[in-house]
């Protein structure tokens, strides 16, 4: 034998009572199944409503009443399409009855507990009749029972208790004898010993489930609800919740009691001295596979199962000089809210005892107000208290788990995240047996609270990368494309969440701290803000977001005297601008000393060969504790454009303007042609390397003229060319007749570095090197003879771009 309970939404619709009853012609071995059922979803509600719109003389509970026979009367033209008459005849007369009853309320302008209770009770009748005569429409064997005839409680109404020594006779005589397969018996329902119709308390189904599971020793009970099991947290509110496959008795009694509305807290009670399982499934989804509630998997380990809240919660603090060491003051102010039927839901005592705080649902907080103050009332005269004071719009949130007392610190982080969130914590309590961390917060912050202690418990970190972009020229916009190509992979697969959040160029800047869409970059920031490197800098600031990081991609001096202020300010910078780690060594050590002390990063992967792991690398050799000895490099794609292109058959002019104008070059060709850009990089490997040397102590021989080199622009530079040509020929004609190509090379040999211009003979690494190549020879104590090479595209926006997100990736994964 086996009890199911259907929930409101499981039978909120004609195509979910289908769903129920192919659930239960699933269990199709000929096992009795009892099926507890719920009023149609919502029912309950409009029935409480109709009834203080009655009691109220508002005659608008004809409208509410109205839809309540409408709903009942279309699920049933849904489900029996014909020969429903008899049917519907007996639909009808409930509803008549259920409506002379409203209209009662109306006359006498009442609603006591009692007629509450007569009321609500026509939601089950109602739905088992309909679900009953569904089943026999289609010739199932099934019978309707009515619970009220089982289940017997005391005149608690609303909230009845049962008397389980008639209950569990009545239930086990009547299913003795019962033939049909399938019984259909309303969940929430009951009679008292007068017999007088009583409920079970808002969600008492999965109770009515409960009970019979219980007095027939069952094996086991299934709650269907409309979710797949009971998660982490309230699934409505935190998106990433998800379904726990096993929680001890005591775990899912706590959890229920602190919120979780999926199951009925009462409803363990009766199966856990049995050991009959709970299985919570889903009508909606029934080959998830729920939760499972039983005591065989007390120990799995995990410290905290779940996290709940409760809301509508009032905070009563009873304080006062007078209570200090005199015993008996908690024992009246229970007593006090026990005779008023005031349910407390959290306490908690200062030590010093000069104060007790208690949580209760907040709609009971003037009664207890007013009762607790009349107990008081001497002592509050004499000024040993104070009047309770009384805190309203505040929630519970628990975390809750049998293990928690396992494991260290779990209250610490959870008091350290809501902090960190800014949610101030009105109180705290900790249940003695630590199943339990509870925390009053505001109602207003429960939704951040529940998503950052469901993030800090349950979700594998995801590391938000906020990053501003300065320069956003040909890289720039390559660099974006590839973050918004690959934004799905890092999250998945290297848990970073890349946020683009600053982006600027010389004239316009535009922020958005969730992230610019960057399907639309180009049009947000031409309708941004006037930019300016200070201001740029100030909005970073004042947004003040984790993880941020500056990346430099202009070739600009100015904006690299803000570097030091980036740092200060724990910004991690990736330049692609050169500037900063050639400038002077004071400035060098400076920004590497400041990335250290404020634990940021200051990466410029791509200052050396475009996207090149050049500077990883080495990095890596140095830290691995390697020596450097010599490096022998091209590092110009530029010039290697220049050499590998030009011959006797062009002119050198015509090479250098090719080469800028496919943007191998610096806006100002004479910073490559010169050799300083080259003499920049090597000087950077050096710095790398462990050398302290600066720009001028870098040998440099130009292979340029002296006219070339005195130009005053760019114009006469192009212009001195065209009078160079001869000086070029030759030095092209020298090498073709020794057999050798022109490469401008850069080495670092004995703590001296140099660069210029070489005839490199056939069979030397260098010499095969093709179109903007760039090479790198790096000979160490651990690579005496063979170097280690590193050869490839050494310019180019693509690769440099890329060689900018590697950047972004190293302080992601840092
Ligand atoms: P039923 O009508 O089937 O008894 P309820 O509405 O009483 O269903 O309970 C199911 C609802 O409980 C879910 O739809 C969900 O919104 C809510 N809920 C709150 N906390 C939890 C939780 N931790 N796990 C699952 N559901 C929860
Ligand atoms: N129909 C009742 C309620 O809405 C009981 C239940 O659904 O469990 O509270
Ligand atoms: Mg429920």
């Amino acid at each position: 034998m086996k009890v199911l309970k259907f929930g409101g939404t499981s039978v909120g619709s004609a195509k979910n009572i289908h769903n129920v009853i192919s659930i239960l012609n699933s269990y199709n071995n000929g096992e009795p199944l009892i099926c507890v059922v719920s009023a149609v979803g919502g029912i309950t509600d409009k029935l409480l409503l109709a009834g203080n719109l009655a009691k109220n003389k508002d005659e608008s509970f004809y409208e509410v009443f109205n839809t309540i026979k409408q709903i009942h009367i279309d699920i049933i033209a849904e489900l029996i399409p014909t020969n429903a008459e008899l049917v519907i005849i007996e639909v009808n007369n409930k509803l008549a009855s259920l409506k002379s009853l409203l209209e009662g309320i109306y006359l006498i302008n009442e609603l006591s507990p009692k007629t509450s209770d007569k009321l609500t009770s026509y939601g089950e009748l109602l739905s088992s009749f309909i679900i009953t005569h569904t089943m026999k429409s289609m010739g199932l064997s099934v019978d309707l029972k009515n619970s009220q005839e089982l289940i017997i409680t005391n005149a608690n109404f609303t909230k009845a208790e049962v008397d389980y020594r008639s209950t569990n006779k009545n239930i086990i005589d009547y299913f003795k004898s019962a033939q049909q397969q399938v019984t259909i018996c309303p969940g929430f329902i009951a009679n008292s010993n007068n017999g007088e119709q009583t409920t079970l308390g808002r969600g008492g189904s999965d109770f009515t489930a409960a009970i019979i599971a219980a007095a027939l020793k069952v094996k086991q009970l299934e709650i269907w609800t409309d979710v797949s099991g009971m998660f982490t947290t309230n699934p409505k509110i935190v998106k990433q919740a998800y379904p726990i496959e096993t929680l001890s008795y005591q775990e899912a009694m706590e959890l229920s009691h602190f919120g979780a509305k999926v199951l009925y807290p009462p409803t363990v009670q009766p199966v856990l001295d049995l050991n009959i399982p709970i299985h919570i499934k889903n009508t909606l989804d029934p080959k998830s596979v729920g939760t499972i509630i039983s005591n065989d998997h007390i120990n799995s380990g995990i410290p905290v199962k779940g996290i709940s809240n409760i809301n509508n919660i009032a905070l009563l603090t009873l304080q006062g000089s007078g209570m200090v060491g005199i015993p008996g003051f908690s024992k009246r102010l229970f007593e006090t809210l026990s005779q008023e039927k005031i349910n407390i839901i959290l306490i908690t005592q200062a030590s010093s005892e000069h104060s007790i705080c208690i949580g209760i649902d907040a709609n009971d907080s003037d009664l207890a107000k007013a009762v607790i103050d009349k107990t008081f009332e001497n002592e509050i005269a004499l000024h040993k208290i104070d009047p309770i004071i009384v805190e309203k719009g505040l929630s519970i949130v628990a975390l809750i788990g049998d293990n928690m007392k396992n494991h260290q610190g779990i209250s610490g982080k959870m008091f350290s995240t809501l902090g960190k969130n800014n949610i101030n914590i009105r109180a705290i309590a900790q249940g003695a047996s630590e199943k339990n961390i509870s925390a009053v917060i505001l109602e207003k912050d429960v939704k951040k609270a529940l998503n950052s202690l469901h993030e800090r418990f349950f979700e594998v970190k995801t590391k938000q990368l906020n990053v501003f972009i300065t320069g956003v020229g040909n890289v720039g916009e390559k660099l974006i494309n590839q973050i918004k190509q690959q934004k799905k992979y890092l999250k998945e697969n290297l848990k970073i969440s890349l946020h683009v959040v600053g982006l600027s160029n010389s004239k316009k800047m535009v922020f958005d701290a969730s992230g610019i869409n960057l399907n639309y970059w180009k049009d947000e920031l031409n309708n941004g803000e006037k930019s300016s490197f200070q201001s740029y800098f100030e909005k970073i600031n004042e947004l003040n977001l984790r993880n941020s990081i500056f990346v430099d991609i202009t070739a600009n001096e100015d904006i690299t005297h803000f570097y030091p202020d980036y740092l200060r300010k724990s910004i991690s910078i990736i330049a692609c601008n050169k500037i900063a780690c050639s400038s002077n060594l004071e400035n060098y050590k400076l920004l590497k000393r400041l990335a250290l002390k404020y634990n940021v990063q200051l990466l410029f992967e791509t200052n050396v060969g475009a996207g090149l792991p050049i500077i990883d690398t080495l990095n890596n050799l140095i830290a691995s504790g390697d020596k450097i000895t010599t490096i022998q490099a091209v590092l110009s794609g530029s010039l290697n454009f220049v050499f590998n292109n030009f011959n006797e058959s062009n002119t050198f002019h015509d090479v250098v303007k090719q080469a800028q104008n496919e943007g191998y070059t610096e806006p100002d060709p004479r910073i490559d042609l010169s050799g300083v850009d080259v003499a920049r990089k090597i000087l950077i490997l050096a710095r790398e390397s462990g050398l302290e040397i600066d720009l001028n102590d870098i040998e440099n021989t130009s292979f340029l003229t002296k006219d070339n080199l005195e130009s005053e622009s760019v114009d006469d530079f192009y212009a001195s060319l065209i009078k160079s040509e001869n000086h070029f020929q030759n030095l092209y004609a020298s090498a073709k007749s020794k057999n050798c190509q022109l490469k401008y090379v850069a080495e670092l040999n004995n703590g001296k570095a140099q660069v210029g211009l070489k005839e490199i003979p056939e069979g030397h690494p260098f010499y095969n090197l093709k179109g903007k190549d760039n090479i790198v020879m790096f000979y160490t104590e651990r690579y005496p003879e063979q170097p280690m090479i590193i050869k490839g595209a050494g310019a180019g926006a693509d690769v440099t771009a890329s060689g900018l997100f590697a950047d972004i990736i190293r302080i992601g994964n840092k």
